[in-house]
């Protein structure tokens, strides 16, 4: 069975820059929230996402 996925962005909430797409499950309820590496910051920041 194939499951329904939504591309979505994961935007650094400092610098607004959109860093990452990824996807996730069309029924998730929750919201994505990352720590990755922001180049325009340069450091690790939170990232949440945004959809597309
Ligand atoms: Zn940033």
């Amino acid at each position: 069975m194939k499951v329904k996925e939504r591309y979505v962005f994961l935007e650094c909430t400092i610098c607004k820059n959109r860093n990452y797409t990824t996807h996730k499950r069309l029924k998730a309820a929750y919201k994505l929230e990352k720590k990755k590496y922001c180049r325009f910051c340069r450091e690790h920041t939170v990232h949440k996402e945004k959809k597309l």
